[in-house]
């Protein structure tokens, strides 16, 4: 039997007089209701454009934040219509509800070739919860069902899951790139392959870690989560940032690494200063030699030599977390440095996780990374081999 397959969008025959209802992921960072970062808009639009090419009318649905069920002003996709119309140059018709009989009514009279923008769906508390009656009534709007939302098929969600059991249904071409990439990063990577995480809490990246283990040639480790790898070891690293109830977990780690001869780089410098601030002048310091006041808040300059010297030879890397605290300018260089070794790495190069994405796009690196994965814990569920709900109800056995 061929192995189960993706649907895609060729599947789903003749779009012409179709309306589709397509599950995206706009879920854009916003501040004082500006969208700061537009990636999850551009990276789905290919997918719009075509359906619409090819005649169909668009009904499209996303989450935005977590409203919790409620209906929250700040959490509204009016300023994701207004951008989704520019990026698609041509109008896009927000409705103020999810379901019910105004977007019945709005959607049955929509013109051909027209494109309509439900509101938040997680306004709604059935949802999260896959009410069979909220699925129905999304179904109901449509004659078929594209999901381009990777970043939400994780979710045993009404508009990732339910909907996509009543309508024929498959893949749009941002969720079968995510699926294709990710799937040659589990199956048959270019070796070697070198993975790079980073971030604050080495706890929500463990699951990775030991599954990475499994498949990667070098793993390294920067952001606070080096910290307690240092910590587990039983180097003092002053007041950075550590889980020591994750020691144990940390310790197993390192023993299945080194059991697969797996390499495990850890920083040998870091930035540090007794507060993280955008005015603090951080001093590099040993990872040996961390001051008892201060916190380690970025790698140091030899950290970024050596990471980059795996880097230059890996065949695929994975690259999900920031170095250190970027956001602030007196640590950022450890991120950047990583970005440009990333950026100038000729093997395949795939970034995930907001913060990565959002390093590249500030260091104007994005356009030069092969794949930018717009699924942060969907694409690490994904690479840990767990299946997603919202990728099994799109796949069919092959003939
Ligand atoms: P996460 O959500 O776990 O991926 O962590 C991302 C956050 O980790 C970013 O906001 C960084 O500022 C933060 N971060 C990275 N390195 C450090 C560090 N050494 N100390 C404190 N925070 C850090």
């Amino acid at each position: 039997m061929a192995p189960a397959r993706l649907r895609t969008i060729e599947d789903l025959g003749d779009l012409a007089t179709k309306t589709v209802l397509v599950r995206a992921d706009l879920n854009v960072p916003l501040e004082d209701g500006r969208i700061t970062d537009d990636l999850r808009i551009t990276a789905t639009a290919p997918t719009l454009q075509e359906l619409l090419d090819a005649g169909a009318t668009l009904v499209v649905c996303s989450h935005l934040g977590r409203p919790n069920g409620k209906r929250v002003d700040a959490l509204r996709l009016d300023p994701v219509a207004a951008r989704l119309s520019e990026v698609l140059g041509q109008p896009v018709r927000k409705l103020d509800e999810v379901t019910g009989t105004e977007v019945q009514r709005a959607v049955m009279s929509a013109s051909a070739g027209s494109v309509t923008l439900l509101e938040n769906l997680r306004f709604d508390p059935r949802e999260e919860a896959n009410d069979p009656e909220f699925s129905s009534d999304l179904a109901s709007l449509a004659d078929l069902y594209v999901d381009d939302a990777f970043g939400a098929a994780h979710r045993t969600h009404a508009s990732v899951v339910g909907v996509a059991l009543r309508l024929p249904s498959a893949a749009g071409r941002l969720m079968q790139r995510e699926v294709e990439v990710l799937s040659r990063l589990r199956g048959a990577p270019d070796l070697p392959f070198v993975a790079i995480l980073g971030g604050a809490k080495v706890s929500d990246k463990l699951g990775t870690i030991t599954a990475l283990v499994e498949r990667v040639d070098a793993l390294l480790i920067g952001g606070a989560m080096a910290f307690s790898f240092l910590a587990a070891e039983g180097v003092a690293v002053g007041r950075s940032l550590v889980e020591p109830d994750r020691f144990d977990e940390v310790r197993a780690a390192r023993r299945a690494a080194n059991a697969r001869g797996v390499r495990i780089q850890l920083p040998e410098d870091v930035l540090a200063a007794p507060e993280p601030g955008a005015d603090a002048r951080p001093n590099v310091f040993g990872v040996e030699e961390i001051p008892a006041g201060q916190m380690g808040l970025d790698i140091g300059p030899a950290t970024v030599r050596a990471f980059a010297g795996t880097i230059s030879s890996a065949g695929t890397i994975l690259w999900n977390g920031p170095m250190g605290m970027f956001e602030l300018e007196p640590f950022e260089a450890g991120t950047r440095g990583i970005a440009e070794a990333v950026a100038r790495s000729p093997g395949f190069t795939v970034v995930g996780g907001g913060d990565s994405l959002a390093a590249l796009r500030r260091f104007g690196l994005a356009g030069r990374i092969d794949h930018l994965s717009t699924g942060g814990g969907a694409s690490l569920e994904f690479l840990e081999g767990r299946e997603l709900p919202g990728i099994a109800v799109l796949m069919e056995e092959g003939t």
